[in-house]
């Protein structure tokens, strides 16, 4: 019999707490804003210490993928799941079907879907216990690609904005994490004649790119440090920690991972050493951008074309959040937060 239980968390509207000890799922939904729309977020599955690091990083998450739709001008509000446990070891059917079970106890205030730890796949099988899933094979499918399509353009808006770049040829890239986005981002970078700096502790994801891209290959604990013009963090949050600005070469850092940085003073470290940085969840809307068509045109066909077309604006929308910040004198993460709060302070305007 499955236990649920309802945390009050000031600044979200609604945290679940779920545990069913028939097929061993310990899971937190977190709805942090409607304002916009169905609180919209992936459900990730990751071997957390214990339920508090969990229940920090749900929360974390949604109130990111709440800022994110919000700057992405979705109807869409901010919410995430997580699973504590290995999904490589515990991810069952009956525990996917126990977390859909729960998703579906909050009655579309949340919508879900994959995320790191959790596939397409498995969507499908959350799927047979509630409706209020996204991202589904046959429909939007796999993100990852879009959300990379985002983060190329986020890229050549940054390398306009920081070099006076009017294309990524010759502009040396260094991409941390090689996973579902960042392989796709090393193989458009290539495409716009950009050179490759990669690591990722998974060594034959190094060596593929090296092979198909040209990209020179370092240890995860170098690429930091590495002699290139952007840096582009597609691994885990919180890669921009205290130490990372003094030791970055790159003009700017922009990438696809959510949580950059580590804490606020990480981001006016790089401000202070001239480091143009693309808030995390402007650049990687992408894939919010690709999932939204399922989540806002329900019984409307899915078209690729037209999702990459809304994901092209995250190059304008990042050029104008450069310039602003320019303009006042701050970081650019500040104009973005300031962006989210406007809109959520005024939900009809598009
Ligand atoms: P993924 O798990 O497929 O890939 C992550 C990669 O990073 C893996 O190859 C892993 O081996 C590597 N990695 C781990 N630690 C590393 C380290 N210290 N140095 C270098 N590489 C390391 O995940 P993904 O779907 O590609 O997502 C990457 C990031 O982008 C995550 O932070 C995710 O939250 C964020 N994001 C993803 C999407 C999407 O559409 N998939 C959308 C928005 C944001």
């Amino acid at each position: 019999m499955a236990v649920y239980r309802n945390p009050n968390i000031p600044g979200y509207e609604r945290v679940l707490r779920c545990a069913d000890p028939e097929s061993g799922l310990r899971a937190i939904v977190a709805v942090h804003d409607t304002t916009l729309g169905p609180a919209l977020g992936g459900c990730r599955m990751w071997r957390y210490d214990n339920e508090d690091a969990a229940l920090a990083d749900a929360l974390r998450l949604a109130r990111g993928m709440t800022r994110k739709a919000a700057v992405a001008g979705l109807a869409l509000g901010g919410g995430k799941a997580v699973i504590l446990g290995d999904p490589r070891r515990d991810k069952t059917p009956a525990l996917l079907r126990a977390f859909g079970r729960a998703v579906e106890r909050l009655d579309g205030a949340y919508v879900t879907g994959e995320d790191v730890g959790t596939s397409v796949e498995d969507m499908a099988v959350v799927c047979r216990e509630t409706r209020h899933v996204v991202g589904l094979a046959g429909a939007s499918g796999d993100p990852s690609p879009v959300t990379a399509a985002g983060v190329r353009h986020g890229i050549r808006a940054a390398a306009e904005r920081r070099f006076g770049a009017a294309t990524l040829a010759g502009v040396t890239v260094a991409v941390q994490g090689l996973g579902h986005v960042g392989y796709n981002l090393c193989r458009l970078l290539h495409e716009d004649g950009a050179r490759l700096v990669v690591a990722d502790p998974v060594a034959r994801r190094a060596t593929r790119a090296a092979d198909e891209f040209g990209a020179a290959v370092v240890a995860p604990d170098a690429i930091l440090d590495s002699e290139a013009d952007v840096f582009a963090p597609c691994a885990l949050g919180g890669a921009i920690d205290a130490g990372a600005p003094a030791r970055l070469k790159a003009g700017a850092v922009a990438g696809a991972a959510n949580n950059q940085l580590a804490d606020a003073a990480a981001g006016k470290a790089l401000r202070r050493r001239g480091i143009l940085y693309a808030p995390d969840y402007v650049i990687n809307a992408g894939g919010l951008i690709n999932v939204s068509w399922e989540a806002l045109r329900p019984g409307e066909a899915y078209d690729r074309a037209s999702a990459l077309a809304e994901v092209a604006a995250i190059g304008p929308r990042l050029a104008a959040i450069f310039e602003r910040a320019a303009r006042l004198g701050v970081a650019p993460e500040r104009i973005a937060d300031e962006m989210a709060r406007e809109r959520l302070a005024r939900p009809t305007a598009a």
